[in-house]
């Protein structure tokens, strides 16, 4: 057991030396005729267990420590403490053990009895033993207790086991106890089930859950690429490009995503102009190197490389990227000669480098970075909160 691990225990205790003074001063502090004190049971129980905790031997410590919660109803808060304290140090079997006993105490008060259950589901969810986490939950739904706490329980519970139609179900049920908006995550739940049936390739029912995303979410940004990369599969352009063009309006931060689909659109109808046009729009508007890029791109098949590097050096001047520098680097190369060229070949070789180096994506919430777009938080498990990174080293 670690320093610090022994430190809490023991600041977990101090209260019950405090009980035990209480209790010897009370009823023991009576000297006997021979000038010796009474050593109450209790404390002699607490003191070994606390020995044993000191001599690292945690499993006879909880031995211990239950042969006094058998005498001393009192000490239910201090069990309760320490199993969590086990609990958060990752000794999930020894907390699971100390809840497991408190539960079967037929002595315990329903408040007591509501506690150790709430604090046994945690354990059972904390090493992965859902179901046995979700009927504890359900248990104490049914007394009346620890409504939102245990809802939200059953909500996280139900999207780890990625049943989304009971993650639907109580997500409704937390938001009316709470009052609390999660329509923007029961959109993703909703996309999920989406998910399931666009990989059956059953798309019927794909379309039909990503309506009903929609229609809990219309700022729904997942649900609109969804419905475009199904629409561009089907050949419904022109669908596609409405889908996709909302999402300005929707989370101008997701446009990145949205465009590499609408070039795609755009190009199976042959209206380039038109996307030409639109990326223009958005190029002054300054949501991302992206369209300025994909811009560029189609200037320079169209009207030649100088008008196409003109594009990067107007949004070079307000908003450096070095995405942007090394579209600039790479326009620059095709008419460069000797010496120039080859420093612009060094230059190329390092942006190449950094822009394969970083991490495309952050959340807003935790700060967690990767390479791919996730709709859910690896890390703190929010939901929208990973975008594409904005600034220099991003969009
Ligand atoms: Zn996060």
């Amino acid at each position: 057991m670690s320093p610090e691990h022994l430190f809490g225990i023991v600041v977990i205790l101090l209260p019950v030396a405090a009980l035990s003074g209480w209790y010897f001063g009370r009823k023991d502090a009576r000297v006997d005729l021979d000038g010796g004190a009474h050593v109450p049971v209790m404390s002699q129980d607490y003191f070994k267990g606390l020995n044993y905790l000191l001599n690292d031997c945690p499993d006879k410590a909880i031995e211990f420590f239950i042969k006094v919660l058998e005498v001393e109803s009192e000490a239910v808060e201090t069990h309760l403490a320490m199993g969590n304290l086990f609990r958060r140090r990752g000794e999930v079997d020894r907390a699971i053990r100390i809840h497991q006993d408190l539960v079967a105490r037929p002595s315990l008060d329903r408040e007591q009895r509501g506690l150790a259950l709430l604090e046994l589901g945690l354990d059972y969810m904390r090493s992965g033993l859902l179901d046995r986490a979700e009927s504890l939950f359900k248990e104490l739904l049914k007394m009346g207790m620890y409504e939102q706490q245990v809802l939200r329980h059953l909500v996280d519970i139900y999207q780890q086991e990625r049943d989304w139609d009971a993650a639907l179900e109580y997500s409704r049920r937390l938001e009316r106890v709470t009052g609390e908006d999660m329509r923007d995550v029961r959109a993703h739940f909703y996309c999920e089930k989406a998910q399931i049936f666009i990989d059956d390739d059953n798309l019927p029912e794909a379309f039909r859950w990503l309506g009903k995303g929609l229609k809990e979410d219309r700022k729904c940004v997942r649900a609109r690429l969804l419905l475009a990369d199904l629409l561009n599969s089907a050949g419904d352009y022109k669908a596609a490009i409405m889908h996709l063009k909302k999402i300005e309006h929707q989370d101008i931060d997701f446009l990145p995503e949205a465009i590499p689909r609408l070039v795609k659109s755009y190009r199976e109808l042959d209206r380039m102009d038109e996307l030409s046009a639109y990326l223009s729009r958005l190029s002054v508007l300054h949501c991302g190197i992206t369209p300025v890029l994909v811009l560029a791109e189609l200037t320079a098949e169209r009207a030649g490389l100088d008008e196409a590097k003109s594009h990067i050096v107007a949004e070079l001047k307000i908003r450096p990227t070095i995405r942007g520098i090394d579209r600039l680097i790479e326009y620059s190369l095709a008419s460069a000669q000797g010496e120039p060229r080859q420093n612009l070949l060094l230059l190329k070789e390092t942006t190449t480098r950094l822009i394969e180096d970083k991490f495309s994506y952050n959340c807003g919430n935790c700060g967690f970075t990767g390479r791919s777009l996730h709709w859910q938080c690896p890390s703190c498990k929010s939901w929208n909160t990973v975008k594409p990174i904005h600034g220099i080293e991003g969009e």
